[in-house]
């Protein structure tokens, strides 16, 4: 089981069950709503539940995806697709060990100007 929260702890959760490796996300909106870039692992969403979640508000980034953060802390945490039953969970709210790691970088057309992605010999993919 894997288990995770915001920064102040307004928003809890835990995961049954196997996750996925967790991905770096380049592009604009992870990329704002993170301050930097935003890695996440994915899960089914009835294998994740919320433990806490008074804190837990949801900004619809498009026409068709939300984000799940918290009104308290401001900590993102969250990335759900419309109509998908799988959740995206940021890598920065789980608790050690996590058993995941790091496997590719996405979006890498849309980085930053200011950074290179460091020299971690994992695939970077111009898009998804
Ligand atoms: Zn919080
Ligand atoms: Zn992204």
């Amino acid at each position: 089981m894997l288990t995770g929260s915001c920064l102040c702890g307004a928003v809890a959760f835990e995961i049954e069950g196997p996750a996925r490796p967790v991905t770096a996300c380049h592009c604009g909106q992870c990329r704002k709503v993170s301050g930097h870039f935003w890695a996440s692992t994915e899960v089914p969403r009835d294998r994740m539940r919320l433990t806490v979640e008074t804190g837990l508000a949801w900004y619809r980034s498009s026409d068709f995806a939300r984000r799940g953060f918290c009104s308290r802390c401001g900590a993102t945490l969250f990335w759900e697709m419309d109509g998908d039953d799988r959740i995206s969970v940021s890598g920065g709210a789980l608790e050690a060990p996590t058993g995941l790691t790091l496997e590719k970088h996405i979006f890498t057309r849309w980085k930053g100007d200011y950074y290179e992605i460091g020299a971690d010999g994992l695939p970077h993919l111009d898009e998804y």
